[in-house]
């Protein structure tokens, strides 16, 4: 039977409960427990991928095609595991899920309530991945903080979980904040008291409290939280600010988290090994020589937008023992730029990530135009692909109007174009094309040379294509195809052949990286990326806005 540990958050948000918890389940791996994990989002939305990345940070899409929030990324990241659909519940699939066994008759008689039906709804979903996972551990996050009211019927369910499932059988973790003030230069623990008060008044006594802070946490301070919020001091976990978010994990084990939980979970361990893990951080942190790399995007104000890209990135220079430094470019300044050098003479490489929609767009071709004549490496994902093709349809047919049907529906030259199965479509929740989808190498490319394989599994999440219709003047001109869908008909990968390495995909390799095992797209284009040299390069130029 699995053991479940609930993780709460008070304070404030953003206090980084995704990566403790990640960082849990990568100290109770190294225990050799199997290790499941859920994300509980309070919001109605039935998932986030309706929500612009301003709001919400990227969207991770698992192997089965979930559109789930970025903590999953985390998690995967950090466990080295693969998730489902069923780790990323939110109260919008909670809420259409109940009243559809309403509508249906399910509960004929009865009258609807948030307890016990939503309760229960929510307690099914963790006992569902507990079935199908057989995990010895389930991890699940509450999202947002204690005190919002919309976390509420989450709240209650992880209450009645200890009764549901056994007293040795649930943890309840709180993660919160020590503010530091300046004036007099101290921790505060009143925040948190409060917040485990809260907590307490809806029925939950922490059994671990972790403690996020920017400074230091004096002994002293773990007595007082023991003391106020009835923990013993052993559980009273600082966790101060580290260098790199792959360092948490280490903390933690130092602070003996691990075997606090597998005492309190009664659960059998064998063995610790964090040896590996220990070893990518030791490297992480050496110094190294830089690779420039320049993020060229629309959402580049908010870093979260591209969290999966950015770790790859660190990841496959890490392998290359290099340190990655990265440039976010705004693709709408380059729009608006005669001359776009200053911006990209830094760049040893050029990354268009994934996108949508019109803005930004000619910047980001310029982009891939500046990469493609000077000869720079470029790594283009998903909308990054469709955009180094609408360049170099603009070179072959020396005009200005190939273009993507998502921003030009007139265009002469619709180079990408709505795949077919997608003309029907009108809603827009889950609707794109999703998830893993095979993907066949053609030998002798860069693509293939970076895999080693010849059939790969991809994850996408798309509407447009590439358009059969122009592969061939564009192969003449120079354009490679080299990973087609195994029925021939879908381009998956395409590079051109003048260039150093300059390879696009039109699904998302960014979400398979591992800290210890880059993904082999982005592991070539460091590798390549890294030899490269800028004469003259000075920092790019900060955002205009
Ligand atoms: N907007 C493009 C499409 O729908 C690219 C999507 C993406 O980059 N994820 O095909």
């Amino acid at each position: 039977m699995s053991k479940y540990i609930f993780v709460t958050g008070g304070v404030v948000s953003s206090v980084g409960k995704g990566i403790t918890v990640a960082s849990i389940g990568t100290i109770l791996k190294s225990r050799g427990l199997s290790v499941s994990v859920q994300k509980l989002d309070p919001y109605l939305n039935v998932d986030p991928g309706t929500m612009s990345p301003y709001q919400h940070g990227e969207v991770f899409v698992t192997q089965d095609g979930a559109e789930t929030d970025l903590d999953l990324g985390n998690y995967e990241r950090f466990i080295d595991i693969n998730l489902t659909q069923d780790s990323n519940i939110t109260s919008g699939q909670i809420y259409s899920s109940v009243i559809a066994k309403e509508r249906r008759g399910d509960f004929l008689g009865g009258t609807i309530q948030v307890v016990p039906h939503v309760t229960n709804e929510i307690k099914d979903r963790f006992k569902r991945l507990a079935e199908k996972s057989k995990a010895d551990v389930i991890l699940i996050e509450v999202g947002g903080t204690v005190g919002d009211i919309e976390g509420l019927p989450f709240l209650e369910a992880i209450r009645q979980m200890r009764k549901d499932a056994g007293r040795d059988n649930v943890l309840y973790i709180h993660v919160t904040l020590l503010p530091y003030l300046n004036s007099t230069q101290e921790l505060k623990t009143k925040p948190t008291q409060h917040s485990v008060n809260e907590l307490r008044r809806i029925g939950i006594q922490p059994d671990v409290i972790i403690c996020r802070s920017d400074y230091p946490i004096p002994d002293n301070l773990r007595d007082k939280i023991s003391l106020f919020c009835d923990v013993e001091k052993e559980a009273v976990i600082p966790l101060p600010t580290v260098p790199t978010v792959y360092e948490v994990p280490l903390v933690l084990e130092q602070e003996g988290l691990g075997t606090l939980i597998a005492d309190k979970l009664c659960l059998e361990v064998k063995g610790k090994d964090l040896s590996e893990w220990r070893g990518m951080v030791t490297r992480l942190k050496e110094p190294h020589e830089p690779v420039n790399i320049c993020l060229v995007g629309k959402y580049v104000e908010l870093e979260d937008s591209y969290y999966s890209v950015r770790e790859a990135l660190k990841h496959a220079s890490l392998y290359h023992n290099r340190e990655m430094r990265l440039s976010w470019v705004h693709a709408e300044q380059l729009e608006k730029m005669g001359d776009i050098d200053p911006c990209l003479r830094i760049a040893q490489g050029i990354i268009v990530p994934g996108g949508f929609g019109v803005r930004g767009i000619e910047g980001m071709v310029k982009a891939a135009r500046y990469a493609r004549i000077n000869r720079i490496p470029y790594l283009g994902l998903c909308l990054g692909m469709q955009v180094m093709v609408i360049e170099f349809a603009r070179y072959t047919f020396n005009s200005s109007r190939p273009d993507s049907t998502e921003f030009d529906p007139t265009t002469p030259y619709p180079v990408i174009d709505l795949m077919l199965d997608q003309k029907t479509v009108a809603s827009k929740g889950h609707t794109m094309r999703l998830g893993n989808y095979p993907c066949q190498l053609v030998n002798g490319t860069r693509a293939s040379d970076a895999y080693g394989q010849d059939l790969v599994q991809e994850r996408h999440r798309h509407r447009y294509e590439f358009n059969n219709n122009f592969r061939q003047a564009l192969q003449e001109k120079g354009l490679v195809l080299s990973g087609l869908s195994p029925d021939g008909r879908l381009v998956e990968i395409c590079e051109v052949a003048d260039n150093p390495w300059m390879v696009a995909c039109q699904f998302h390799p960014e979400f398979g990286s591992r800290p210890n095992r880059p993904h082999p797209l982005f592991r070539d284009f460091i590798g390549v990326a890294k030899d490269v040299l800028r004469e003259g390069a000075q920092p790019a130029l900060p955002l205009s806005s």
